[in-house]
């Protein structure tokens, strides 16, 4: 098989101008050519009277190896490369002993997944309830101000993502194609064939609950096994090896082998493992606010008279602005067509996030725009990061009235530093409600200078953005985990506790759905090597 890059056609060709274009570049004959496929497809919308399709193709043609050797020299030909997944090992037969996975978000079902695969059996613990039950949950904040900390959009099956965007890309580097594995997962789940091959997958809300239950029944029917409100509360170590979990119920589960992928904001978990001496750095992270735009300026900025264009969909955007305080910001998890979120997990905080449908057709575009923090703004002990994300999102929830109302203020008010009274041409996407005001002391001072900086620079990139009626939604605290698990390279074993293997975003390995999955098959695999040593061992 050949593999073509950057074959480029306009915006609106014809199915058989794709046939054309690799006999063109082949130069092949009709007769010569077996067979092609999409491997991806981009957009180059740089010019945007005449945005171009960018493919790469995988094209298998009669006597393939002529072929080559005449095209040689093209850089944009060259044999496909081998992007499927080889498994590491197979378990044992009758092996009595079971890896447990803490956690069912992308990291821990791929994990599970991948463990199961392979013949291991894992056990798969979960503190929030099944997709379905959790979804009414989650819906009981947005809608009745009903916050349950066991079962909300960061608790449950499916993990932080399922009621989210579900943008499937990332820029970790995956030598070994796991997020191809990734992928190739999600569409036996019922994902759109799509994701495969668009440059950037997004999968939406809706679709994926049913593919989070699609993936637990092929797990079980592999021999995993779920138990979900099951929260871990304490861990057994012995002379630095893990030797058994404590659930919440007092319930005991004897083993050896933990892959502990409990997200970014398992902060019980957290202190937990902290005073069981378990090693734990604090590591950076960002903090600040949702900002609305109607999703047609950023369609019209970004792709022109192509605006609305099926193919292109929704436009996205990525800023950063480097502040004269030193401060960057930029924009995270930007949602085209979605809506903003209430995120929290705990009682009496407000945090805010974004999430969409697969259409993405909702009126606004909404993006977190954000400040970068490091350790030096919080020093103290290693969940120090933790504390201070929560002492802003105690002052959102003062701010929005105590409620579960956001705290919020219209973009040209908190540039020209006045409280907001009224909403204009934006009206915000987040539930249960925000409180328009004063910003200010929502969050450190530099962060508020840095952003009131930022959104006249973004400006420049997209007319627009600073738009007085736009509207700003705080506080968007939980972006990336405030600690790092530490574990070594070569086992991914904790650094000082043999046995349990820190993964996905909450150990601070991953940010995003497909990294943490990415790291969850990695995980998956040093556990079943691991087991496979301790048996040799006996
Ligand atoms: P999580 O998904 O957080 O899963 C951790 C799981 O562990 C949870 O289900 C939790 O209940 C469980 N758990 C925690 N502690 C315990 C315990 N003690 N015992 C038992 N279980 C426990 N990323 C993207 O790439 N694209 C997006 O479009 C996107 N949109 C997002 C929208 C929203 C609203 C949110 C909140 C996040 C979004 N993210 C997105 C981020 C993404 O969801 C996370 O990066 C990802 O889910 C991290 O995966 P994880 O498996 O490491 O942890």
């Amino acid at each position: 098989m050949l593999r073509l890059t950057d074959v480029q056609l306009p915006l609106d060709h014809q199915e058989e101008d794709l046939k054309a274009a690799v006999l063109a570049r082949l130069g092949v004959a009709a007769d010569d050519l077996i067979a092609f496929t999409i491997f991806r497809r981009g957009y180059d919308a740089r010019k945007k009277s005449a945005i171009t399709l960018v493919y790469t193709l995988d094209v298998e043609v009669k006597d393939e190896a002529r072929v080559q050797k005449r095209l040689a020299g093209n850089r944009h030909v060259g044999p496909t490369p081998d992007t499927s997944y080889h498994f590491v090992a197979q378990a044992p037969a009758g092996l009595k002993m079971r890896p447990v996975v803490i956690g069912t978000g992308p990291c821990g079902i791929f994990a599970g997944l991948i463990l199961a695969q392979m013949g291991f059996n894992p056990i798969i613990l979960e503190r929030g309830k099944a997709v379905r039950e959790r979804t009414k949950d989650t819906f009981g904040l947005w809608r009745q101000r009903e916050l349950h900390p066991e079962s909300n959009v960061q608790f449950g099956e499916g993990g932080a993502g399922t009621f989210s965007d579900g943008k499937l890309w990332s820029q970790v580097k995956d030598p070994k194609h796991y997020g191809r594995k990734v992928l190739t997962e999600f569409v036996k789940a019922d994902a759109p064939d799509e994701i495969m091959y668009v440059s950037k997958p997004h999968i939406g809300t809706f679709r994926l609950v049913k593919m989070v239950e699609l993936m637990r029944a092929s797990i079980e029917e592999l021999g995993g096994e779920f138990r979900f409100q099951s929260k871990v509360d304490d861990i057994e170590i012995e002379d630095g090896q893990v030797r058994g979990l404590k659930l919440a119920d007092g319930t005991h589960i004897a083993t050896d082998h933990v892959v502990l992928a409990i997200g970014h904001s398992a902060r019980d978990t957290f202190q937990m493992l902290h005073a069981r001496g378990v090693y734990i750095e604090p590591k950076p992270f960002s903090m600040g606010f949702r900002i609305e735009h109607p999703q047609s300026l950023i369609d019209r900025c970004r792709f022109g008279p192509n605006a609305g264009n099926e193919i292109l969909g929704a436009a996205d955007y990525k800023l950063v602005h480097h502040a004269k305080n030193g401060r960057s910001v930029y924009s995270f998890c930007m949602c085209p067509g979605g809506t903003v979120v209430a995120a929290t997990s705990e009682p009496g905080r407000v945090v805010t996030n974004g999430m969409s449908q697969y259409s993405r057709n909702e009126r606004n575009a909404n993006a977190g725009i954000v400040v970068g923090i490091t350790p030096a703004d919080y020093p103290g002990h290693a969940l120090a990061g933790m504390e201070f994300q929560r002492q802003w999102e105690t002052r959102a929830f003062e701010l929005g009235g105590g409620n579960y109302d956001a705290p919020g203020q219209l973009v040209g008010d908190f540039i020209a530093d006045r409280p907001s009274t009224a909403f204009g041409s934006v009206l915000p996407s987040y539930k249960p409600g925000v409180k328009l005001g004063d910003l200010n002391t929502s969050l450190p001072s530099y962060a508020i200078e840095a952003i009131r900086e930022a959104l006249p620079a973004f400006e420049k990139q997209i007319k627009g953005f600073s738009m007085a009626d736009a509207v700003l939604t705080g506080v968007e605290t939980r972006t990336s985990s405030p600690i790092r698990i530490k574990r070594n390279d070569n086992d991914l074993q904790s650094l000082n506790t043999r046995g349990l293997f820190p993964a996905g975003e909450g150990a601070g390995y991953a940010g995003g759905i497909m990294s943490a999955a990415i790291d969850g098959i990695r995980v998956a695999e040093a556990v079943a090597l691991s087991m496979l040593d301790s048996v040799s061992r006996g």
